[in-house]
């Protein structure tokens, strides 16, 4: 019997999360067996998430998840936020980190991130925040943000972007030091049309990720954007426990509410939703090496 297309399994990955944040927030303890049972709270249709650890602490401790799971990727970085806590300290241990995967491949001679230890598929996040949520200096911001293009250059791994009122200086760091070919994920992007079509126009591998925010009423900016982000460069992601989409604003969110944001896209995008989850499962693969 030939399937139905109504029957094709469709899939998700939430190429944004913060699992740990995410667990405390719904108040379950932040370990590898809560997660294993959280997890499985989500649709079928969710494959797999890359948890973002952004902190000197998390970027120690965060990576539990990608033990023995099938379902957690790490990235690892300082946030805009968090500027004052980079150090050469932070770089050796993502360097450490990053050294064990590499060994292991070779070891096993293999080339497949899931028989790795961390599984570091990115560097990040990273970027600039000039919100008012931001005390750390710009000055110090920019250094550590150009830092991380250095290391995910050297690393040949895709960088994750957060920039929020930042545009402009944003905008000439990627000028002066963002190399031409590096694969970026601007994440929960937020920003105007006019940034995301300079973008475009210029870096060849730049993807730009949404969240929850577009599913809001007050999202209409972000709807626009999108419209002008072709199908092979937008990502989906939940930037969880923050930004839980339209039905669930004011809520913990959580990788399970992907479908909410999708469905939006799909509408914005002006296409099938079963090609929206196609498009955005392929991008993150293609971009963080997923296999
Ligand atoms: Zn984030």
């Amino acid at each position: 019997m030939t399937e139905q297309p109504s029957e094709k399994k469709l899939k998700y990955i939430d190429s944004h999360c913060h699992i740990n944040s995410t667990l405390r927030e719904n108040k379950i303890e932040t370990s590898l067996e809560e997660w294993e049972k959280f997890y499985k709270t989500f649709p079928d249709s969710f494959e797999c998430c890359i948890n973002v650890n952004f902190t000197p602490e998390l970027i120690e401790n965060g990576i539990i998840y990608t033990k023995n799971t099938n379902n957690v990727y790490s990235g690892v970085g300082i946030h805009p936020l968090n500027a004052d806590l980079w150090s050469e300290d932070v770089k050796t241990t993502i360097l450490r980190l990053k050294k064990e995967d590499d060994d292991t491949l070779k070891n096993n001679n293999s080339n497949n991130i899931k028989d790795t230890p961390n599984r570091i598929v990115g560097i990040g996040e990273c970027g600039l925040d000039y919100s008012h949520w931001s005390k750390i200096e710009k000055s110090i911001q920019k250094q550590v943000f150009i830092e991380q293009i250095k290391l995910a250059h050297e690393l040949h791994l895709p960088l994750i972007i957060h920039t929020r009122d930042a545009e402009d200086d944003t905008w000439e760091i990627f000028e002066k030091h963002l190399p031409l070919d590096l694969e970026v994920h601007i994440h929960c992007f937020t920003g105007t049309k006019d940034f995301a079509a300079k973008v475009l126009e210029k870096y060849p591998n730049v993807y730009f990720g949404f969240t929850g925010v577009c599913t809001f009423k007050s999202g209409k900016n972000i709807r626009e954007a999108m419209e002008i982000v072709p199908l092979n460069r937008i990502l989906v992601e939940t930037d969880s426990p923050f930004l839980a989409p339209v039905p669930f604003r004011g809520k913990v969110c959580n990788s399970g509410m992907i479908p909410h944001i999708l469905k939006v896209m799909a509408k914005t995008k002006n296409i099938p939703e079963e090609e929206m989850y196609q498009h955005c499962y392929e991008n993150t693969k293609r971009l963080y090496k997923i296999p």
